[in-house]
């Protein structure tokens, strides 16, 4: 196989020679850093500098910051200990149809447990809206659950006015927002959208996997998530994860000192998209995506996980759908209602600021070739 051509950033991005360093610095200084002496207390500052890193990225105080194992770690917590907090008011939850399987699946869990759930439905584009979720809005509501950027259609949700209007009807009711695919990936910093949980992940955006976070608003008052030893203020004991937080904080801090890449990004989707359309004139876009990292496109007629799988063959790494999805037909493209063929043929491509010219080129050869071999269900 020749050169790895990879447009699969939603699902996971390659670890930083800045994380990789910083990491190998961080297992070799081994104190735990719960430890009285001078060894171990170098363990301790480095995670506090590395939580003001990731903090200063989120324009929040290290204090409202919390590290957890992964994004699907920070959405339980946020979820599940959340939705404690209003359990005299009632047992309604409010999310969307097209949320990722980290949350999608609590929400069910809760189901079982007798919580009601409403599932406000995107629009063809991928939208939903202030107005969909006012009028979900019930006195009983105690959670609501809306992600920043939806990581199969790069759709931007309105989660600022949202929040807004959330806390103008009853500021008792949580906002939780999952922002794995919008940390280091839209101008404002997440504080700024003034939900009061806000869960991400430090594989996406070029730490190692292992490491997320959970920003906790200053005020909200969770049960603790772990028990036992006291770390993370009490909230989430467990021996911290020295190497992979230092990974996170690199990752972090060489994403900030790069101000260019979201418009890099931005710029190298859109020749992406310009090349596959001259390339396969069949090819239609589903959505271009609000974040410069996403976008969605299908080739009717085609089965998405046969053009995936023969891509992959060729060293061509693209999906049709989140990763987690493994073979089953996305439920984002499901609730949008695109018409079958469109659902069967659907791609997510996904991109970094360093994806280049040469690599989309070889994307749309590759997947003309792809298209020209496989049988297609229309004529
Ligand atoms: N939320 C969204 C929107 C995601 O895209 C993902 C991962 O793809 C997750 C949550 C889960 O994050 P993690 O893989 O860190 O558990």
């Amino acid at each position: 196989m020749d050169k790895l051509i990879y447009f699969d950033y939603a699902a996971t991005t390659p670890v930083r020679r800045e994380a990789v360093d910083a990491m190998v610095d961080a297992l070799w200084q081994f104190g735990n850093p719960s430890s009285r002496y001078e060894y171990a207390r170098q363990a301790a500052c480095r995670v506090k500098e590395d939580r003001e890193t990731v903090a200063k990225a989120f324009g929040c105080s290290p204090a409202e910051l919390y590290f957890t194992s992964c994004g699907t770690e920070s959405d339980n917590w946020a979820i599940r200990r959340g939705v404690e907090l209003g359990r005299r008011r009632g047992r309604h939850i409010v999310t969307t149809a097209m949320e990722h399987a980290a949350v999608l699946e609590t929400c069910k869990d809760l189901e079982l447990q007798g919580y009601e759930v409403t599932y406000l439905r995107p629009d063809k584009a991928g939208h939903v809206t202030v107005e969909q979720l006012t009028a979900a809005i019930r006195p009983d509501t105690v959670l609501v659950s809306m992600m920043l950027v939806n990581n199969e259609t790069g759709v931007i949700l309105p989660v600022a006015d949202c929040v807004k209007a959330v806390k103008a009807f009853n500021p008792a009711i949580l906002f939780h927002c999952d922002a794995v695919q919008g940390f280091l990936k839209t101008p404002e910093p997440l504080a700024h959208l003034g939900a009061d949980l806000v869960a991400v992940s430090g594989h996406k955006v070029g730490a190692p996997k292992g490491i997320g976070a959970l920003y906790i608003k200053k005020g909200v008052r969770l049960r603790p998530w772990l028990t036992g030893g006291g770390q993370e203020d009490g909230l989430r004991s467990g021996t911290e994860a020295t190497a992979q937080i230092a990974g996170f904080a690199a990752a972090v801090r060489a994403s900030l000192a790069d101000p260019g890449r979201l418009e890099r990004a931005a710029a190298i989707k859109e020749y992406t998209l310009a090349r596959l359309k001259e390339a396969l004139p069949k090819l239609e876009v589903i959505s271009t995506g609000d974040a410069p990292h996403i976008c969605a496109v299908t080739l009717p007629g085609y089965k998405s996980e046969v053009v995936v799988r023969v891509l992959g063959d060729r060293g061509v790494c693209i999906s049709s759908g989140s990763a987690c999805h493994k073979g089953r037909p996305s439920h984002v493209f499901a609730a949008m209602n695109l018409p079958k063929p469109w659902l069967d043929g659907a791609l997510r491509l996904s991109f970094s600021p360093d994806s280049t010219r040469e690599e989309a080129d070889a994307l749309a050869s590759a997947l003309k070739d792809a298209a020209g071999s496989l049988f297609t269900t229309l004529s």
